[in-house]
């Protein structure tokens, strides 16, 4: 889940990127206003990459005693298929990928505290 925000961020940039762009081109003739604009890009673009580094530290730190990168994966369930679909291969063949949900057990080195979360993973075949 905290990927999938990480996600919908660098998303959310990408798809209002090209809008800011045109805004800029239109307001051309004043230039506080591009200004203000070139901020709230860099703004946004500096919003996405904090907080994918904060899910990155967030993720990999033991929520019992607080310690980071000792979390090892003890089991992995899966929760269903999420979605299917199909992608042509370069020499005309298709292949199945899945995106499927796994509910994910990890366990603390240090103090062998568990924390569960769900993850959706591409599989293909
Ligand atoms: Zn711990």
């Amino acid at each position: 889940m905290k990927a999938n925000y990480l996600k919908l961020h660098l998303a959310l940039s990408i798809v209002f990127f090209p809008f800011l762009l045109s805004a800029q081109e239109s307001a051309e003739t004043d230039s506080s206003d591009s200004i203000a604009i070139t901020i709230l890009i860099v703004f946004i673009i500096v919003c996405a990459i904090i907080s994918g580094i904060y899910n990155f530290f967030k993720k990999r730190r033991c929520p019992h005693c607080k310690r980071r990168f000792c979390l090892v994966e003890v089991d992995r369930k899966s929760l269903g298929v999420v979605r299917t679909r199909q992608i042509k291969n370069p020499d005309g063949t298709y292949r199945t990928e899945r995106d499927i949900r796994y509910q994910i057990t990890k366990q603390c080195r240090h103090c062998g505290g568990q924390v569960t979360f769900k993850e959706v993973c591409r599989a293909s075949d």
